[in-house]
This record gives C-alpha cells, sequence and structure tokens, in this order.
C-alpha cells in the first residue's frame, strides 16, 4: 500500500498521513483533495522524511479523494517554501498558500463566466439597479465581484441578468498570452549600460545562481540595461520575475514594458480580478512558452508562484521597506527572492540607486556582484541640493512652505516649469484637537491619533483603517467649531500651494487620491503633457517616475522620519530624500532640490546636502556596528497579543520568565509594543538582539514551543523586523 504524507493548509492540522488508493499517481508536490471527518481538505503531497507526523497505523489511513489537474510543485518551491517557513518561525502551511493563488483556478475547467452591462437604457429603474448601471460602466467580472464594486446584493445583479441589463461573457482561462518580441525595440546601450547588460545576459545564459546588486544613480537607465537580460531569458524561453514594491509603480513599468517588447506583461497583485488571476496562474504554471507567461510583475505575493522554469529574477527599488511583509508571514521579499534564485539556479537582479545597507555589506563581501551605472543617461546632471535651515528661514505663521521655496516655484511657475514638493504624510493633519478643551481625537483601536483627511471629510486612523466623520462639536466639551488642525499632512500643503500660487494646477498623490490604476495614468499623462506645475505627494511620487520638465523639489519636512527611533530611521531618510531628488532634472534642464530641516547637522542631512553617499554608509555602518544590529548582528521581535491587556500582559511575562540565558542573545522586555493597541488588540514585545553566529531560529522555536498560552492570545515572531 502506498502511503503519502499531505501538507495541508490548516496551521493546526498541520501534516497528515492518506493513502493512494490504486491505479491514482501521486508524486512529491501533487496538489491533491483529501478528506478530513466529513470534510474535503485541500494538500500537498510532500517528501515524507522531510516532515513528521502523527503516527497512523496503516489500516486506519484514508484514501485521497482526487489529484488535481496542474502540475505537482517542483522540488526546487517545496524547498523555498521550507526555507521561508524555517527562517521566519512561520507555519509551512501558511507559506505553502501562497504558491497556489486561488483554489478556483487549481479545479482548472477552462472557462467561466463574466457579465458586464447590455447597454439597455430601461425607462424605469429601482434606485438600486440605477446604482448599479452607474457604478459597472466599462466593468466586466463575477456577479460577486460586481456586487463588490457597485455596493449592491448579487439577487440585485441576478434579477438584471434576468432583465436583460447585465449579460453574461463566457472567458477563456486558458487564452494564450502574446508573446514577447525582444528585439521589439531595442535602445541603443551606453558603453556602461552595455558592459552591465552584457554582464547580466551572460548570466542568464549560464544557468547559474548568480546574484548581482546593480547600483546606478537615479535616471542611470538601470531598467533599461536588465530589459536585455529580460530579453535574453525570453530569447531561451525562460521566465522572468519583475518584483516592484507597490502596485502604484506597476503602471508606469507596464507602459515601458510594452514599448520596449512590443506586449503587457502579466501582472500578479491583490487588485486581479479573480478571473484575471485564474488565467495568470495557469499561465505560470504552464511556463514560457505556448502562450504560457513569458514576464510576471507583481508586488510581493508573485514570489511563491509555481514558474514552470524561473530564469531570471528582478526586484527593482530593492530597498523599499514595503518588500517586508508586516501581516501572515512576516518575511522580506527581497530576502526571499534570492533565496529563489539561488534554488532556480537563476541570475538575480537587486536594482537600486541607494541600496539598503545589507545589500551593500553583502556586495562589499563578495557575495554580490556590484554592477555601477554612476552617471545618468544621456548626459543629464544629478540635481543640485541645498539645505533649508528652517530655524531661520521661519515660514509664516500657519504656512509650512519656508519662503526660499515659495520662491523658487514662483521661477519655475514664470519658466514654465515643474515642481514637485514631498511630505510624508497623508491627510491634512497629524493630530487634531478642540481649541477649548485640549480634547485629542484618538483612534478607539489603536494607540495612535486620527489624522483629519478634508479631502472625505473625516477622521482616520493609518493603523487600522477606522474611519469616522470630522464631528460638528467637540466631543468632550461640545463646544462648536473649535477644532484646530496641528501639523502638516500633503492635503495641507497643497491647500497651501492653491493659497500662495492661485494660478497654479496643483496635483495631490497620496494613496487616498491615487487608488486605481486609472487615476495613476491619468496623473501621469498629465504631468507628461505639463497639465500640472505643482505635484504634492507621499512617498508614492519618490519613485519611478520620468517627468523631463520636473526640475524642483522640495522636501517639506526632512526630520520626520528621524523621529521614533526605528533602526532604519536614518537609512530610509536618506532614501526618500535621495529618490525624490532624483525625481528633478532628468532631462535636458538641471534640477535643483531643497531640504527643509531643523537639524542640518545630523550625518543623514550633512551626506544628502553634501551629495556624498560614502559618508552616509560609512556613518551608518559604524551606528550599526556598534548596536550590534543588522547587518553585524540580528534582531527579532516576539510580539504578543491579546484583547484583554492583563492576558496580553502575562504571556509576555511567562515568555521573559523562560528566556534562555545565552552569550551570544539578548533578550529585552517584555515591555508595550510601540503600538501597544493596535486593532483592539493590547500588544506587548520582547526584543531578541544575536550575534551572527546565534542560531537565532532554532533558539527561538525551542524557546517558545513547549509554551501553552489562552486561547485569546497570538504570539509571533518578526524575524528582522523592519519597523520597532
Ligand atoms: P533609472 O531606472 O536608473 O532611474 P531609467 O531606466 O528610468 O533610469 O532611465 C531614465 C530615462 O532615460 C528613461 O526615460 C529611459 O527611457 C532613458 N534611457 C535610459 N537609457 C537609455 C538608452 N540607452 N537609450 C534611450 N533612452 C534611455
Ligand atoms: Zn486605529
Amino acid at each position: 500500500m502506498l502511503r503519502v504524507r499531505l501538507l495541508v493548509f490548516n496551521a493546526a492540522l498541520g501534516v497528515l498521513d492518506y493513502r493512494v488508493p490504486e491505479g491514482m499517481q501521486v508524486e512529491p508536490g501533487s496538489i491533491v483533495i483529501a478528506p478530513l471527518g466529513p470534510r474535503q481538505i485541500l494538500g500537498i503531497a510532500w517528501e515524507p522524511e522531510r516532515l513528521e507526523a502523527q503516527d497512523v497505523p496503516e489500516a486506519k489511513l484514508r484514501p485521497i479523494l482526487e489529484v488535481l489537474p496542474v502540475p505537482p510543485l517542483k522540488a526546487e518551491l517545496r524547498r523555498l517554501i521550507e526555507w521561508t517557513a524555517d527562517y521566519y518561525c512561520a507555519p509551512l502551511s501558511a507559506v505553502a498558500r501562497m504558491a497556489l493563488g486561488s483554489m478556483a483556478a487549481l479545479r482548472g475547467g477552462g472557462t467561466t463566466t463574466e457579465y458586464r452591462l447590455t447597454g439597455v437604457e430601461p425607462k424605469r429603474l429601482t434606485p438600486q439597479r440605477a446604482a448599479a448601471m452607474d457604478a459597472l460602466h466599462g466593468e466586466q467580472a463575477s456577479i460577486r465581484e460586481l456586487a463588490e464594486l457597485a455596493s449592491v446584493s448579487e439577487g440585485v445583479l441576478r434579477g438584471m441578468v434576468g432583465a436583460g441589463l447585465l449579460e453574461a461573457i463566457t472567458v477563456d482561462l486558458d487564452k494564450p498570452y502574446p508573446p514577447a518580441n525582444p528585439q521589439h525595440n531595442a535602445p541603443t546601450l551606453s558603453d556602461d549600460q552595455r558592459k552591465a547588460a552584457d554582464t547580466f545576459v551572460d548570466a542568464v545564459k549560464a544557468n547559474e545562481f548568480a546574484p548581482f546588486l546593480l547600483d546606478g544613480v537615479t535616471g542611470s537607465g538601470k531598467t533599461e540595461t536588465y530589459f536585455e537580460a529580460v530579453a535574453a531569458a525570453i530569447e531561451d524561453g525562460k521566465q522572468v520575475l519583475v518584483l516592484l514594491p507597490e502596485i502604484a509603480l506597476t503602471e508606469n513599468f507596464l507602459r515601458r514594458f510594452e514599448e520596449r517588447f512590443g506586449v503587457a506583461p502579466i501582472q500578479w497583485h491583490s487588485s486581479l480580478k479573480a478571473s484575471e488571476r485564474r488565467r495568470a496562474w495557469r499561465a505560470i504554471v504552464k511556463g514560457a512558452a505556448n502562450g504560457g507567461a513569458q514576464v510576471v510583475v507583481g508586488a510581493r505575493s508573485a514570489l511563491f508562484l509555481p514558474y514552470a522554469r524561473l530564469g531570471l529574477i528582478i526586484v527593482d527599488e530593492a530597498h523599499e521597506v514595503s518588500f517586508k511583509q508586516d501581516e501572515g508571514v512576516r518575511y522580506n521579499a527581497r530576502d526571499v527572492a534570492v533565496i529563489r534564485a539561488r534554488y532556480e539556479k537563476a541570475p538575480i537582479i537587486l536594482a537600486s540607486a541607494t541600496p539598503a545597507l545589507e545589500s551593500m555589506q553583502l556586495a562589499e563581501a563578495g557575495i554580490y556582484t556590484k554592477i555601477e551605472l554612476p552617471a545618468r543617461f544621456g548626459g543629464a546632471q544629478l540635481p543640485d541640493i541645498q539645505i533649508l535651515d528652517l530655524r531661520k528661514d521661519v515660514p509664516d505663521k500657519g504656512r509650512w512652505i519656508a519662503k526660499p521655496l515659495v520662491a523658487q516655484m514662483q521661477a519655475r511657475l514664470e519658466r514654465g516649469e515643474q515642481s514637485l514638493l514631498f511630505l510624508n504624510r497623508r491627510g491634512y493633519a497629524p493630530l487634531t484637537l478642540c481649541r477649548n478643551c485640549g480634547h485629542r481625537f484618538q483612534c478607539s483601536h489603536c494607540t495612535a491619533w486620527l489624522v483629519e483627511h478634508r479631502f472625505s471629510q473625516r477622521l482616520a486612523c493609518h493603523h487600522c483603517g477606522h474611519e469616522e466623520p470630522v464631528p460638528d462639536a467637540c466631543p468632550e466639551c461640545s463646544a462648536k467649531d473649535c477644532l484646530v488642525a496641528c501639523g502638516p499632512g500633503v492635503e495641507r500643503i497643497a491647500d497651501e500651494v492653491a493659497e500662495i500660487f492661485p494660478e497654479a494646477r496643483v496635483a495631490l498623490i497620496t494613496s487616498d487620491t491615487m487608488n486605481s490604476p486609472e487615476a495613476i495614468a491619468e496623473f501621469v499623462a498629465k504631468a507628461e503633457n505639463k497639465a500640472i506645475d505643482v505635484i504634492v505627494g507621499t512617498q508614492l511620487v519618490t519613485k519611478g517616475y520620468h517627468f523631463p520638465d520636473l526640475t524642483l523639489v522640495g522636501v517639506i519636512d526632512a526630520d520626520l522620519g528621524l523621529e521614533g527611533g526605528d533602526l532604519r530611521a536614518a537609512e530610509r531618510t536618506y532614501q526618500q530624500v535621495a529618490q525624490v531628488a532624483g525625481r528633478a532634472g532628468r532631462g535636458e534642464k538641471p534640477g535643483e532640490v531643497l531640504i527643509q530641516t531643523r537639524h542640518p547637522e545630523a550625518p543623514v542631512i550633512a551626506a544628502l546636502a553634501a551629495g556624498d553617499r560614502d559618508a552616509f554608509y560609512d556613518a551608518e555602518t559604524e551606528a550599526r556596528r556598534d548596536a550590534g544590529a543588522p547587518p553585524f548582528g540580528r534582531w527579532a521581535a516576539i510580539i504578543v497579543s491579546s484583547e484583554d491587556m492583563a492576558e496580553a500582559r502575562d504571556a509576555a511575562r511567562a515568555i521573559g520568565g523562560t528566556a534562555p540565558d545565552l552569550p551570544d542573545m539578548l533578550v529585552l522586555g517584555p515591555a508595550p509594543a510601540p503600538l501597544s493597541l493596535l486593532r483592539g488588540r493590547h500588544r506587548f514585545r520582547l526584543l531578541i538582539n544575536a550575534r551572527r553566529s546565534a542560531q537565532l531560529q532554532k533558539i527561538v522555536r525551542a524557546w517558545l514551543g513547549p509554551l501553552n498560552f489562552p486561547k485569546g492570545v497570538r504570539v509571533h515572531v518578526d524575524v528582522d523586523p523592519y519597523s520597532f
């Protein structure tokens, strides 16, 4: 009899053994359906010697019901899943789930049905149907997705199908994707670019693991250069994965890719429609040939997909913190991507103008090959950076833009050039209080102030998403019209610009305004056609964009990121300011950058002003070495949370009380976590600082494994945490 070991998608169940019925083919990696009690569950067959399961006698084993009609997960991917679970102290099943896309995709079945408006305009409509007609213009999706889009019940939409207002469309899930043409529009590369590209192309052809750090200043043509490697992989019939830090950046990328290769790449991210997701997944599994997936561009979740033959990985803007996932499996997609490339025997290119210190260190140690593009393409100069000391150049009362910056903006308006103001804070003001009694508006679920959003007339918590209308009167003292906004957010800066330059065309770019690909595309088109004079934005505007007439960048508050004592505060500030500065002067006209700060003497600000990147990395390296911080030492956080404060605290203390006493590992805490209340859960934190030599994960598992906690308590480990 054949016994098979299954990894099932429920961490509590873990690993279960089954029997393979006569005539059924199951191999490691096969995705199968198996019975559990009266239910059916999904599982992945795994090598039995690699996973421990409960000992069940042969006679009691139940049979596998079905092997799903998709290729088994390859050994390379199974090893990656194991590595990730092991390194990040996460359940194997939670990691494996990321490889599967959706249940529906696994079921196969060539087609699905979607619905769209027929164009019939009835004379009379119920209010709900009228609302749906308005909301669903140009949309095509499943009934469930359309119902969500239009905020009506599925029943309303079914009724509309019956009335001939919506029609069914059959979508072919195995419809081939048109192939990319590697020679479609190949640019003539500069000498530096050519050398870099040749190195990448050779690596693609070699079928070996080869990690590269593509360290090129903003505007040096990193994208054009790695596109040559993409072309080589396409020619070789291999698949390519391009990871981008946020969906907002994909729009720009898609367009450039299409210009270069003649077709769009396949996208993978959370806002795909169900049918798009299914079609993409099936193409990824199929491989590069015959209309399968050649190039996939996606957010970090694209990393674990079952590519048939991955021949190249690119991580663009590789320094970005958003590659770190802070929920569910807490992993860093940049780091896991390198591991995936190793298992797949493929090259990986980490591209950045401001690489993470960890990546620089690995390049210096010779583990990554560093490829440099030191100059902007086409002779464009890097912008001139100046510091505006806010202690001397005090903005007018109630204003946040200092006069020298206003004067520079004025000059741009007169010359018909564009300016960009950067402040990494959404909303109108970070804090709202009552002028009469001093009451501060705080989130009822989090330790956080509510942020006023004038755009939407609401107070919002940026941690849990809680929102409430801006009240007419203070809830504490009932005074009317008493609310004052304290400090600036981007919305307030945009208002200020409109006040100072009433004739200027201002665009506000934040995740609140740029929430769809259409909105982003519209913004880019407007900026390129010079229909925008001043862009005011959060970190969304710091990356990727290339507007030749943008010649001035103003950083409203460079000190913002330095507050709060985060390990990577200085690095992040450096990266953000250098990136946003990199938007200036990318065309023929030179750019200028003004940085507003109250701490011109801070090493990161001084290095930015001097344009001395090495000085920054040197200072930061020393600071990290002294603190035993990455890359010299390692950190891990243990976060304990519960809706009950005492319960969370007691559990955290119990963990602290059993902390191992080891020479190469220091345990700090427990203490209330920085956000001590988050989404209604009280949080305590222990911090581990370990030498590189310590077997951190093994120790943590041995330590936490035997402990038991009340049901309401959640304990999670964050290895290499970003924000703490
Ligand atoms: P980076 O990603 O390093 O900031 P990009 O790849 O965005 O740089 O290139 C900056 C600009 O220069 C883009 O508009 C790009 O199309 C252009 N460019 C770069 N290299 C070339 C080239 N070899 N030929 C033509 N245009 C190029
Ligand atoms: Zn909240």
